[in-house]
């Protein structure tokens, strides 16, 4: 498989990789602008991120968080002498490795362990500002870009419709960071898997609205006696074969599950 789909906008590129095009998070973007790589990419697409960092002359990587379809070329691009920079959390599961189960082998690869850079180093005028949003995991980091009103989202949106969850997700905290995301002035957002979404702010609220009455809706039927899995099947339907191929790593169960756990206090 080679490069699915490419991007530009304005002064913005991206490459959209991965071995099986038909998912969408089964491929993977990496975007570019004023010399900032923003994610590394899967390990099993290295010579196209190596020749896309090239062409677009990149001075420093910026990992959003430590998954291996973000973070997965870091060493090389590392090797080839590009600074690497990533979240505080990040830094112990990219130098130290973590559990990758099977079938994220077989979509992504495994990525060689890389010990990075805090983005404390990084210049001023690189113009990106980096976020701790953490929910989809505890390092995810979004970077804004203020001056343009674009906001590169790593991990944090990939959808307004969201059927499934990780196990090892945090429903109340990704709930957080959206709030507080959408506090912030911006219009644009590159999604990691969904790549430009038009409407990107608004895209992120109807995210954030429909995860808000799902659970209103699942904490209802908790509150009338429904069992986790009587919720799941009535809200979202029955598993599907994303949730058997993941062995349900990522299921429709998780996401209910996330949503009857308490708020966190702000
Ligand atoms: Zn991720």
């Amino acid at each position: 498989m080679a490069i699915v789909d490419q991007i530009a906008y304005q002064d913005v590129h991206g490459i959209r990789v991965g071995r099986f095009r038909r998912k969408i998070n089964t491929t993977c973007y990496v975007y570019a602008w004023r010399g900032n790589l923003i994610d590394a990419g899967p390990p099993n697409q290295w010579k196209f991120v190596r020749d896309f960092a090239a062409c677009q002359h990149i001075k420093r990587v910026l990992i959003t968080h430590h998954h291996e379809d973000h973070s997965g070329n870091a060493s090389r691009l590392l090797n080839a002498g590009t600074p690497v920079h990533a979240p505080e959390m990040s830094v112990s599961p990219l130098r130290d490795g973590f559990p990758i189960e099977i079938y994220r082998r077989i979509v992504w690869g495994i990525p060689p362990r890389v010990t990075p850079l805090p983005f404390a180093g990084i210049p001023e005028e690189n113009g990106l500002h980096p976020l701790l949003l953490p929910g989809h995991s505890n390092d995810m980091t979004c970077f804004l870009d203020r001056q343009n009103g674009r906001l590169f989202a790593g991990d944090l949106y990939i959808s307004s419709r969201a059927s499934h969850m990780r196990f090892d997700e945090n429903a109340p905290q990704l709930l957080c960071s959206l709030d507080q995301i959408l506090q912030s002035d911006f219009e644009t957002v590159f999604c990691a898997h969904r790549g430009l979404v038009p409407g990107g702010k608004s895209a992120v609220q109807q995210k954030r609205d429909r995860l808000r009455s799902l659970q209103a809706k699942a904490r209802e039927r908790q509150r009338q006696g429904d069992t986790e899995a009587e919720i799941t099947k009535r809200l979202l339907g029955r598993e599907d074969l994303m949730s058997l191929m993941t062995f349900f790593h990522f299921s429709k169960r998780n996401l209910i599950r996330g949503l009857l756990l308490p708020d966190l206090k702000t």
